[in-house]
Protein backbone atom coordinates (compact mmCIF):
# COMPACT_ATOMS: atom_id res chain seq x y z
CA UNK A 1 0.00 0.00 0.00
CA UNK A 2 1.33 3.66 -0.90
CA UNK A 3 0.16 6.67 0.98
CA UNK A 4 0.56 10.16 -0.17
CA UNK A 5 1.20 12.44 2.21
CA UNK A 6 2.61 11.87 5.92
CA UNK A 7 -0.16 14.19 8.18
CA UNK A 8 -2.35 12.78 10.43
CA UNK A 9 -4.55 11.53 8.00
CA UNK A 10 -1.63 9.56 6.29
CA UNK A 11 -0.66 8.12 9.40
CA UNK A 12 -3.57 7.41 11.01
CA UNK A 13 -4.15 4.92 8.13
CA UNK A 14 -1.24 3.39 8.26
CA UNK A 15 -1.53 2.61 12.02
CA UNK A 16 -5.13 1.51 11.38
CA UNK A 17 -3.83 -0.36 8.32
CA UNK A 18 -1.51 -2.51 10.73
CA UNK A 19 0.37 -3.92 7.18
CA UNK A 20 3.63 -2.69 5.91
CA UNK A 21 3.46 0.30 3.53
CA UNK A 22 5.35 2.88 1.94
CA UNK A 23 4.82 7.03 3.11
CA UNK A 24 5.87 9.17 0.06
CA UNK A 25 5.95 12.83 2.34
CA UNK A 26 6.99 16.08 0.37
CA UNK A 27 8.37 17.84 3.90
CA UNK A 28 7.74 16.45 6.71
CA UNK A 29 5.89 13.85 8.70
CA UNK A 30 2.58 15.39 10.29
CA UNK A 31 1.70 17.96 7.74
CA UNK A 32 -0.58 20.84 9.18
CA UNK A 33 -0.09 18.60 12.83
CA UNK A 34 3.45 18.76 12.84
CA UNK A 35 5.41 21.33 15.48
CA UNK A 36 9.07 22.44 15.01
CA UNK A 37 11.47 24.09 17.22
CA UNK A 38 12.88 26.99 16.35
CA UNK A 39 15.46 29.26 19.22
CA UNK A 40 13.75 27.61 21.96
CA UNK A 41 10.59 28.25 21.11
CA UNK A 42 8.06 25.14 19.82
CA UNK A 43 5.83 26.26 17.29
CA UNK A 44 2.80 24.72 15.88
CA UNK A 45 1.75 25.05 12.85
CA UNK A 46 -1.02 27.36 14.22
CA UNK A 47 -2.29 25.83 17.53
CA UNK A 48 -3.62 22.78 17.61
CA UNK A 49 -4.73 21.12 20.79
CA UNK A 50 -6.85 17.54 21.10
CA UNK A 51 -10.46 17.62 21.03
CA UNK A 52 -12.94 15.46 19.91
CA UNK A 53 -16.77 14.35 20.90
CA UNK A 54 -15.37 10.83 19.53
CA UNK A 55 -14.63 8.05 22.66
CA UNK A 56 -12.86 6.69 19.91
CA UNK A 57 -10.20 9.27 19.40
CA UNK A 58 -10.07 10.19 22.56
CA UNK A 59 -8.57 7.12 23.98
CA UNK A 60 -6.82 7.00 20.04
CA UNK A 61 -5.19 10.24 21.20
CA UNK A 62 -4.69 8.57 24.75
CA UNK A 63 -3.32 5.39 24.05
CA UNK A 64 -0.75 6.70 21.30
CA UNK A 65 0.67 9.66 23.78
CA UNK A 66 1.19 6.89 26.45
CA UNK A 67 -1.23 8.56 28.89
CA UNK A 68 1.21 12.37 28.65
CA UNK A 69 -1.90 14.59 27.50
CA UNK A 70 -3.20 17.08 30.17
CA UNK A 71 -7.19 17.49 29.31
CA UNK A 72 -9.08 20.45 31.10
CA UNK A 73 -11.33 22.96 30.25
CA UNK A 74 -10.59 25.57 27.57
CA UNK A 75 -10.71 29.13 28.35
CA UNK A 76 -11.67 31.14 25.07
CA UNK A 77 -12.50 34.24 24.24
CA UNK A 78 -14.20 36.90 21.66
CA UNK A 79 -12.99 40.77 21.68
CA UNK A 80 -16.17 42.67 21.27
CA UNK A 81 -16.39 46.29 22.16
CA UNK A 82 -13.40 46.73 23.26
CA UNK A 83 -13.26 44.12 26.17
CA UNK A 84 -13.45 40.09 26.06
CA UNK A 85 -16.41 38.37 26.65
CA UNK A 86 -16.72 34.87 26.91
CA UNK A 87 -17.04 32.00 24.25
CA UNK A 88 -19.53 30.55 22.60
CA UNK A 89 -21.12 34.01 22.70
CA UNK A 90 -24.87 32.18 22.05
CA UNK A 91 -23.96 30.82 25.72
CA UNK A 92 -23.19 34.54 27.42
CA UNK A 93 -25.41 36.92 25.42
CA UNK A 94 -26.05 38.78 28.90
CA UNK A 95 -22.49 39.72 28.54
CA UNK A 96 -23.06 41.56 24.87
CA UNK A 97 -22.71 44.84 24.69
CA UNK A 98 -26.84 46.38 24.02
CA UNK A 99 -29.52 44.69 23.87
CA UNK A 100 -29.74 41.14 21.74
CA UNK A 101 -33.60 41.94 19.86
CA UNK A 102 -36.29 39.55 18.88
CA UNK A 103 -36.04 38.85 15.59
CA UNK A 104 -38.27 37.93 12.99
CA UNK A 105 -35.84 37.62 10.49
CA UNK A 106 -34.51 33.79 10.38
CA UNK A 107 -34.95 31.77 7.25
CA UNK A 108 -36.57 28.48 7.19
CA UNK A 109 -34.89 26.83 4.42
CA UNK A 110 -31.56 27.16 4.56
CA UNK A 111 -29.83 27.21 1.32
CA UNK A 112 -25.94 28.14 2.27
CA UNK A 113 -23.64 29.13 5.40
CA UNK A 114 -25.38 32.55 5.69
CA UNK A 115 -28.61 30.87 6.12
CA UNK A 116 -27.38 28.43 8.83
CA UNK A 117 -25.95 30.88 11.05
CA UNK A 118 -28.91 33.54 10.68
CA UNK A 119 -31.16 30.17 11.31
CA UNK A 120 -29.58 29.20 14.14
CA UNK A 121 -27.92 32.23 16.11
CA UNK A 122 -30.47 34.98 15.01
CA UNK A 123 -29.49 38.29 13.04
CA UNK A 124 -28.19 40.35 16.16
CA UNK A 125 -25.34 37.46 16.99
CA UNK A 126 -24.73 37.41 13.32
CA UNK A 127 -24.14 40.88 12.94
CA UNK A 128 -21.83 41.24 16.18
CA UNK A 129 -19.66 37.54 15.77
CA UNK A 130 -20.75 35.11 13.10
CA UNK A 131 -20.97 37.00 10.14
CA UNK A 132 -17.80 39.17 10.26
CA UNK A 133 -15.54 36.18 12.03
CA UNK A 134 -16.48 34.08 9.11
CA UNK A 135 -16.05 36.67 6.34
CA UNK A 136 -12.89 37.34 7.95
CA UNK A 137 -11.65 34.04 8.49
CA UNK A 138 -12.56 32.28 5.05
CA UNK A 139 -12.41 35.62 3.07
CA UNK A 140 -15.57 34.95 0.88
CA UNK A 141 -19.25 35.48 0.83
CA UNK A 142 -20.63 33.55 3.25
CA UNK A 143 -23.69 32.86 0.69
CA UNK A 144 -21.12 30.87 -1.74
CA UNK A 145 -20.37 28.68 1.26
CA UNK A 146 -21.90 25.67 2.09
CA UNK A 147 -22.70 24.55 5.61
CA UNK A 148 -23.32 20.56 6.08
CA UNK A 149 -20.20 20.85 7.62
CA UNK A 150 -20.95 23.63 9.95
CA UNK A 151 -22.82 21.55 13.33
CA UNK A 152 -19.52 21.72 14.60
CA UNK A 153 -17.08 24.32 14.00
CA UNK A 154 -16.43 28.25 15.16
CA UNK A 155 -18.53 28.91 17.84
CA UNK A 156 -21.79 27.19 16.29
CA UNK A 157 -21.35 23.95 18.90
CA UNK A 158 -20.77 24.77 22.40
CA UNK A 159 -19.14 21.72 23.10
CA UNK A 160 -17.08 21.42 20.01
CA UNK A 161 -13.36 22.02 21.89
CA UNK A 162 -14.97 23.29 25.45
CA UNK A 163 -12.30 20.50 26.48
CA UNK A 164 -9.29 20.58 24.96
CA UNK A 165 -6.20 18.27 25.50
CA UNK A 166 -2.42 19.48 25.38
CA UNK A 167 1.09 17.45 25.55
CA UNK A 168 2.60 17.78 28.87
CA UNK A 169 5.38 18.54 27.15
CA UNK A 170 6.55 19.65 23.84
CA UNK A 171 4.24 21.14 21.15
CA UNK A 172 0.98 18.84 19.58
CA UNK A 173 3.62 17.46 17.05
CA UNK A 174 4.56 14.55 19.73
CA UNK A 175 1.78 13.70 18.74
CA UNK A 176 2.89 12.73 15.42
CA UNK A 177 6.56 11.56 16.84
CA UNK A 178 4.55 8.97 18.70
CA UNK A 179 2.63 7.43 16.48
CA UNK A 180 5.38 7.35 13.61
CA UNK A 181 6.76 4.97 16.03
CA UNK A 182 3.94 3.32 16.07
CA UNK A 183 3.57 2.05 12.45
CA UNK A 184 5.14 0.07 9.91
CA UNK A 185 5.65 2.10 6.75
CA UNK A 186 8.94 2.81 5.08
CA UNK A 187 8.64 6.72 4.50
CA UNK A 188 10.13 8.45 1.61
CA UNK A 189 10.56 12.55 1.18
CA UNK A 190 10.20 13.25 -2.10
CA UNK A 191 7.12 14.78 -4.39
CA UNK A 192 4.42 12.46 -5.32
CA UNK A 193 3.20 14.10 -8.05
CA UNK A 194 6.50 12.81 -9.73
CA UNK A 195 6.14 9.12 -8.64
CA UNK A 196 4.86 6.72 -10.71
CA UNK A 197 1.06 5.70 -9.87
CA UNK A 198 1.45 2.18 -8.27
CA UNK A 199 -2.00 0.96 -6.66
CA UNK A 200 -3.61 0.46 -4.50
CA UNK A 201 -2.83 4.36 -3.30
CA UNK A 202 -3.82 6.21 -0.69
CA UNK A 203 -4.08 9.90 -1.22
CA UNK A 204 -3.74 12.90 1.33
CA UNK A 205 -2.55 15.36 -0.92
CA UNK A 206 -4.72 18.02 -2.45
CA UNK A 207 -7.84 16.24 -4.46
CA UNK A 208 -6.89 19.24 -7.02
CA UNK A 209 -3.18 18.17 -7.56
CA UNK A 210 -4.19 14.27 -7.21
CA UNK A 211 -6.92 14.70 -10.31
CA UNK A 212 -3.87 16.67 -12.21
CA UNK A 213 -1.75 13.64 -12.07
CA UNK A 214 -4.42 11.38 -13.46
CA UNK A 215 -5.78 13.73 -16.08
CA UNK A 216 -8.90 13.86 -14.48
CA UNK A 217 -9.41 17.61 -13.20
CA UNK A 218 -12.26 18.26 -15.34
CA UNK A 219 -14.56 15.84 -13.31
CA UNK A 220 -14.03 18.28 -10.60
CA UNK A 221 -16.02 21.53 -10.19
CA UNK A 222 -14.12 24.48 -11.55
CA UNK A 223 -14.71 26.65 -8.02
CA UNK A 224 -12.24 24.60 -6.16
CA UNK A 225 -10.86 27.23 -3.57
CA UNK A 226 -8.33 26.80 -0.66
CA UNK A 227 -6.93 29.51 1.46
CA UNK A 228 -3.71 30.26 3.30
CA UNK A 229 -3.09 30.88 7.15
CA UNK A 230 -0.23 32.81 8.12
CA UNK A 231 1.15 32.43 11.72
CA UNK A 232 2.92 34.87 13.75
CA UNK A 233 4.75 33.42 16.71
CA UNK A 234 5.62 36.29 19.36
CA UNK A 235 7.90 35.51 22.38
CA UNK A 236 7.74 38.09 25.24
CA UNK A 237 9.34 37.63 28.76
CA UNK A 238 7.26 37.59 31.45
CA UNK A 239 3.71 36.58 31.07
CA UNK A 240 0.88 38.58 29.10
CA UNK A 241 -1.35 40.69 30.57
CA UNK A 242 -4.74 38.96 29.63
CA UNK A 243 -5.08 34.94 30.12
CA UNK A 244 -6.99 32.85 27.93
CA UNK A 245 -6.43 30.07 26.00
CA UNK A 246 -7.17 31.34 22.69
CA UNK A 247 -9.26 34.49 21.71
CA UNK A 248 -11.85 35.09 18.38
CA UNK A 249 -11.32 38.92 16.51
CA UNK A 250 -14.09 39.51 14.37
CA UNK A 251 -13.10 43.08 13.46
CA UNK A 252 -11.64 43.81 10.12
CA UNK A 253 -9.15 45.97 11.32
CA UNK A 254 -7.06 44.15 13.51
CA UNK A 255 -5.03 41.90 11.35
CA UNK A 256 -5.46 38.18 13.04
CA UNK A 257 -8.89 36.69 13.49
CA UNK A 258 -7.43 34.04 16.16
CA UNK A 259 -4.94 34.39 19.40
CA UNK A 260 -3.76 31.38 21.15
CA UNK A 261 -1.07 31.52 24.10
CA UNK A 262 0.53 28.16 24.08
CA UNK A 263 2.26 28.35 27.05
CA UNK A 264 -0.80 28.53 28.91
CA UNK A 265 -0.84 24.62 27.54
CA UNK A 266 2.33 23.59 29.45
CA UNK A 267 5.56 25.92 30.49
CA UNK A 268 7.86 24.22 28.01
CA UNK A 269 7.05 25.97 24.40
CA UNK A 270 9.13 28.45 25.22
CA UNK A 271 12.07 28.90 26.97
CA UNK A 272 12.15 29.81 30.81
CA UNK A 273 10.83 32.62 31.84
CA UNK A 274 9.46 33.71 28.40
CA UNK A 275 6.04 33.42 27.01
CA UNK A 276 4.42 32.03 23.25
CA UNK A 277 1.90 33.60 21.82
CA UNK A 278 0.44 32.48 17.99
CA UNK A 279 -1.38 34.68 15.73
CA UNK A 280 -3.58 33.47 13.06
CA UNK A 281 -4.30 35.74 10.10
CA UNK A 282 -5.61 35.10 6.49
CA UNK A 283 -3.60 37.81 5.19
CA UNK A 284 -0.02 38.52 5.26
CA UNK A 285 0.83 41.02 7.86
CA UNK A 286 3.69 43.69 8.78
CA UNK A 287 5.51 42.75 11.80
CA UNK A 288 4.68 46.39 13.08
CA UNK A 289 0.65 45.94 12.79
CA UNK A 290 0.74 42.50 14.29
CA UNK A 291 2.38 43.81 17.58
CA UNK A 292 0.23 47.24 17.93
CA UNK A 293 -2.66 44.75 17.53
CA UNK A 294 -1.49 43.03 20.39
CA UNK A 295 -1.08 46.02 22.66
CA UNK A 296 -5.00 47.27 21.44
CA UNK A 297 -6.50 44.09 22.53
CA UNK A 298 -4.40 43.87 25.75
CA UNK A 299 -2.64 40.72 25.58
CA UNK A 300 0.54 42.33 25.53
CA UNK A 301 1.67 45.65 27.02
CA UNK A 302 2.24 48.93 25.00
CA UNK A 303 6.26 48.79 25.75
CA UNK A 304 6.72 44.96 25.02
CA UNK A 305 7.06 46.16 21.40
CA UNK A 306 10.42 47.95 21.81
CA UNK A 307 11.72 46.13 24.79
CA UNK A 308 10.81 42.79 25.80
CA UNK A 309 9.50 41.35 22.76
CA UNK A 310 11.92 38.47 22.38
CA UNK A 311 11.47 36.65 19.78
CA UNK A 312 9.25 36.82 16.55
CA UNK A 313 8.79 34.37 13.92
CA UNK A 314 6.72 34.29 10.61
CA UNK A 315 5.21 31.09 8.75
CA UNK A 316 2.99 30.67 5.85
CA UNK A 317 0.62 27.89 5.64
CA UNK A 318 -0.61 27.69 1.37
CA UNK A 319 -2.98 24.85 2.66
CA UNK A 320 -5.21 25.53 5.27
CA UNK A 321 -8.55 26.00 4.81
CA UNK A 322 -10.81 23.84 2.16
CA UNK A 323 -13.47 26.39 1.22
CA UNK A 324 -16.63 24.19 1.06
CA UNK A 325 -19.00 25.99 -1.63
CA UNK A 326 -22.36 25.12 -2.52
CA UNK A 327 -22.71 22.70 -5.06
CA UNK A 328 -19.39 20.89 -5.05
CA UNK A 329 -20.37 18.00 -3.14
CA UNK A 330 -21.88 15.92 -5.70
CA UNK A 331 -19.19 16.54 -8.15
CA UNK A 332 -16.62 15.65 -5.72
CA UNK A 333 -18.12 12.25 -4.57
CA UNK A 334 -18.46 11.65 -7.94
CA UNK A 335 -14.81 11.88 -8.76
CA UNK A 336 -13.73 10.38 -5.20
CA UNK A 337 -15.66 7.30 -6.84
CA UNK A 338 -14.16 7.67 -9.80
CA UNK A 339 -11.15 7.50 -8.93
CA UNK A 340 -11.32 4.44 -6.17
CA UNK A 341 -12.69 2.00 -9.18
CA UNK A 342 -9.02 3.08 -10.42
CA UNK A 343 -7.75 1.93 -6.68
CA UNK A 344 -6.61 5.19 -5.75
CA UNK A 345 -8.59 6.46 -2.37
CA UNK A 346 -8.54 10.02 -1.62
CA UNK A 347 -8.70 10.86 2.45
CA UNK A 348 -8.06 13.56 5.12
CA UNK A 349 -9.00 17.68 4.89
CA UNK A 350 -7.10 17.68 1.58
CA UNK A 351 -7.63 14.79 -0.22
CA UNK A 352 -11.65 14.59 0.53
CA UNK A 353 -11.86 18.56 0.15
CA UNK A 354 -13.46 18.86 3.17
CA UNK A 355 -13.27 20.77 6.04
CA UNK A 356 -11.93 18.15 8.58
CA UNK A 357 -10.27 18.57 11.75
CA UNK A 358 -7.74 16.04 13.00
CA UNK A 359 -10.01 13.95 15.05
CA UNK A 360 -12.29 13.36 11.90
CA UNK A 361 -9.79 12.59 9.61
CA UNK A 362 -8.53 9.98 12.38
CA UNK A 363 -12.21 8.56 12.33
CA UNK A 364 -12.26 8.91 8.12
CA UNK A 365 -8.74 7.15 7.85
CA UNK A 366 -10.02 4.61 10.54
CA UNK A 367 -12.91 3.61 8.51
CA UNK A 368 -10.96 3.54 5.12
CA UNK A 369 -8.30 1.38 6.36
CA UNK A 370 -11.01 -1.30 7.95
CA UNK A 371 -12.12 -1.51 4.24
CA UNK A 372 -9.23 -1.57 2.45
CA UNK A 373 -6.97 -4.38 4.49
CA UNK A 374 -9.75 -6.83 3.75
CA UNK A 375 -9.37 -6.13 -0.27
CA UNK A 376 -5.63 -5.43 -0.24
C1 LIG B 1 -4.43 26.94 11.82
C2 LIG B 1 -5.06 25.59 12.03
C3 LIG B 1 -5.37 25.16 13.31
C4 LIG B 1 -5.98 23.91 13.50
N1 LIG B 1 -6.26 23.51 14.78
C5 LIG B 1 -6.77 22.27 14.99
C6 LIG B 1 -6.98 21.80 16.32
O1 LIG B 1 -6.74 22.52 17.29
N2 LIG B 1 -7.45 20.54 16.49
C7 LIG B 1 -7.77 19.73 15.41
O2 LIG B 1 -8.23 18.59 15.63
N3 LIG B 1 -7.58 20.16 14.14
C8 LIG B 1 -7.09 21.39 13.90
N4 LIG B 1 -6.86 21.83 12.62
C9 LIG B 1 -7.18 20.91 11.50
C10 LIG B 1 -6.07 19.89 11.27
O3 LIG B 1 -4.84 20.54 11.11
C11 LIG B 1 -6.36 19.08 9.99
O4 LIG B 1 -7.64 18.51 10.07
C12 LIG B 1 -5.38 17.94 9.80
O5 LIG B 1 -4.07 18.28 10.14
C13 LIG B 1 -5.42 17.51 8.33
O6 LIG B 1 -4.56 16.41 8.17
P1 LIG B 1 -4.27 15.76 6.75
O7 LIG B 1 -3.30 14.69 6.98
O8 LIG B 1 -5.57 15.43 6.10
O9 LIG B 1 -3.64 16.95 5.88
P2 LIG B 1 -2.17 17.59 6.01
O10 LIG B 1 -1.81 17.82 7.42
O11 LIG B 1 -2.14 18.75 5.08
O12 LIG B 1 -1.23 16.45 5.46
C14 LIG B 1 -1.06 16.23 4.09
C15 LIG B 1 0.42 15.92 3.86
O13 LIG B 1 0.61 15.73 2.45
C16 LIG B 1 1.86 16.32 2.09
N5 LIG B 1 1.84 16.59 0.64
C17 LIG B 1 1.11 17.55 -0.01
N6 LIG B 1 1.39 17.50 -1.33
C18 LIG B 1 2.28 16.51 -1.50
C19 LIG B 1 2.96 15.97 -2.63
N7 LIG B 1 2.76 16.45 -3.87
N8 LIG B 1 3.82 14.94 -2.45
C20 LIG B 1 4.03 14.42 -1.21
N9 LIG B 1 3.44 14.90 -0.10
C21 LIG B 1 2.58 15.92 -0.25
C22 LIG B 1 1.94 17.56 2.94
O14 LIG B 1 3.29 17.99 3.06
C23 LIG B 1 1.34 17.07 4.26
O15 LIG B 1 2.33 16.57 5.13
C24 LIG B 1 -6.29 23.08 12.38
C25 LIG B 1 -5.96 23.52 11.10
C26 LIG B 1 -5.37 24.76 10.91
C27 LIG B 1 -5.04 25.22 9.51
Amino acid sequence: MIILGGGISGLSFAYHYGKPCEIIEREVLGGLCASYEVEGYMLDRGVHTFFTKSQYVKDFYNNIMDGTILWRDSVAKIWLDGRYINYPIQKHAGELPGKIGIDHTRPEYIADFRDFLLNKFGYDLCRMFFFPYNEKKFQIDLSEMDYTWADYKNGTDEIHNAQMGYPKNGGFGTLIEKLSEKIKANVIIKDAINIPGDRPLVSTIPLTRLCGKYDCENLLPSDMECHPTYIYSIGIMGTPKTIFDWAYYPQEKIPFYRVSQPSNFNGTVAPQGEYLIQCESSSPERKENILNALGHVDIIKPEVSTNRLVFYNEMTLPYAYVIPKTGQEKRIAQTIGYLNDLGIYPLGRFGEWEYLDADQCILRAKELAERLKNEY
